[in-house]
């Protein structure tokens, strides 16, 4: 079997790869079993060593791989740049801590002396979404060799090619390869095999909260660590102290960056009503600037959706929602070949529509105005997501509102949406388990054993 793979601005054919049976997955983790052997008992700083080349090697060859990207992807080449350079800084951060991994010792006591000793963990599985492929492969891959560990790869079926650049790099770099594995195919295929194995220590699994509850019924809890990096649903707060100008720039980012496809989007605004007519105008202005376009064509800065399933989704979660709401701007697909969707912004939504409930992957903002930042607050929680939320707003009482009372896994006040490589990551309430990115990551990726020596 293989699975074709199209280039969504305008939807011709660019490749197939093979999809992986559950026997050909059984195989390839059995290989890594073997890579564990020599590689968990490689200098840490020799394993520091590949990752650090294959960043130098991924910076050399950003253009290529940032074209591979949007051309599977869709999105702007700007953007794909900046993702295949967050690539390289996240292998330079786990290179640079890879040899620094180590225990804890307990004071002297009755009983002796007592240490702790950390170790890989064995064989470990990542199961990757398509909206930021590089960067999410990057971010399971770079914690789990640095810290020892071999690990079994599968990229989405719409964006298997740069996550075989990555591949490629790391082999270049030095990687043996039975120490990490790409298998590409179907979620239900491919994807349910690496879930199902028995003999995958640590799951890391980033995409919907649907799959990702479904993963979890899979593995064997006794014996396998789940990483589960899920959907949002985040809220944006603009308090009327705000930075207009400032925060107006940041729903832009924030919502349009990756066509709306990003976990930590901002997916639901909440603007203070002295503020809003204005704030509104200025978003306005601001969105229908945006140059729509093929992602390969310089000046482009909203590309297409990834997929006709989403595209068809967000066009069905609009239509469902306008009847009640204002539109101020889009909600159309564009005409000609490719996933286009009009930026969208929409306001007088019923509290229960599903543009304020569930997770809208795609360029429609809602926005909702309030009186009390309690009140928004109040909203800002109300869905069962609980990625990442904004406050934006010059006074500190505000923002320490926010952060006591907003449940989610990351908070950004004056800003939305980056993630540099040391900070961790991840979802409070259904958002997910566990973290990625920074220190708490490598721990995922490690087993701590307590020795101790008495005298
Ligand atoms: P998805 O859940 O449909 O697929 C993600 C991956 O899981 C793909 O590789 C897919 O093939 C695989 N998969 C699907 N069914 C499977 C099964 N039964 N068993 C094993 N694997 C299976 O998600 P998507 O549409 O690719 O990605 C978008 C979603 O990912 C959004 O909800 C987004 O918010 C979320 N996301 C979360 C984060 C985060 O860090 N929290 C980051 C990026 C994306």
């Amino acid at each position: 079997m293989t699975i074709d793979v199209f280039n969504p601005a305008n939807n011709e054919k660019i490749g197939e790869v093979k999809e992986f049976t559950e026997d050909e997955v059984g195989s390839t983790i059995e290989r890594l079993q073997n890579g564990f052997s020599e590689w968990s008992k490689r200098k840490p700083s020799s394993r520091g060593m590949v990752l650090y080349k294959a960043a130098e090697i991924i910076r050399a060859d950003q253009d290529r791989l940032a074209m591979i990207l949007t051309s599977e992807q869709g999105k702007p080449y700007f953007e794909a740049r900046n993702e295949i350079q967050g690539v390289a800084a996240v292998f330079e951060f786990y290179a640079s801590i890879a040899g620094t991994i180590c225990g804890h010792t307990t004071p002297k006591s009755d009983y002796g002396y007592a240490f702790t000793s950390k170790f890989p963990i064995g064989v470990c599985g990542a199961i990757i979404p398509w909206n930021v492929p590089a960067l999410i492969m990057a971010w399971k891959v770079g914690p789990a060799i640095a810290s020892g560990n071999t690990i079994i790869v599968k990229p989405a079926e719409t964006t298997p090619f740069t996550n075989m650049g990555i591949a490629e790099a790391l082999y270049s770099a030095g990687l043996p390869e039975d120490v990490l594995a790409l298998v590409t195919g179907s979620g239900s295929i491919t994807g349910a095999a690496i879930a199902k194995n028995r003999n995958i220590r640590h799951l890391s699994f980033t995409g919907s909260v649907d799959t990702g509850e479904r993963i979890s019924k899979m593995i064997d809890p006794g014996k396998v660590r789940l990483t589960l990096e899920l959907g949002g649903s985040d809220p944006m707060i603009v308090c009327k102290d705000a930075d207009i100008d400032k925060a107006v720039a940041g729903a832009v980012t924030g919502r349009f960056y990756n066509c709306g496809q990003i976990c930590t989007a901002v997916k639901r605004l909440y603007v203070a009503d002295e503020v809003a007519d204005r704030f509104i105008d200025k978003l306005k202005t601001a969105t229908e600037q945006l140059r729509i376009g093929d992602g390969a064509i310089e000046g482009t800065n909203l590309g297409p959706l990834n997929n006709i399933k989403g595209l068809n989704s967000i066009k069905k979660i609009v239509e469902d929602s306008s009847s009640s709401a204002k539109v101020i701007t889009g909600a159309k697909k564009l005409d000609g070949p490719g996933n286009f969707y009009a930026p969208t912004l929409i306001t007088d939504l019923e509290s229960d529509s599903r543009l304020l409930t569930e997770e809208v992957f795609g360029p429609v903002l809602p926005i909702v105005r309030f009186e009390k930042l309690e009140e928004a607050i109040e909203m800002a929680n109300s869905t069962r997501f609980g990625l990442g939320a904004s406050i934006w707003t010059n006074d500190m009482r505000n923002a320490s509102k926010a952060i006591d009372k907003i449940r989610s896994g990351i908070l950004w006040v004056n800003r939305h949406s980056r993630i540099p490589p040391e900070v961790p990551f991840g979802g409070d309430k259904n958002s997910g388990i566990g973290r990625e990115n920074g220190l708490n990551a490598l721990e995922q990726y490690l087993v701590e054993k307590t020795v101790i020596i008495s005298p």
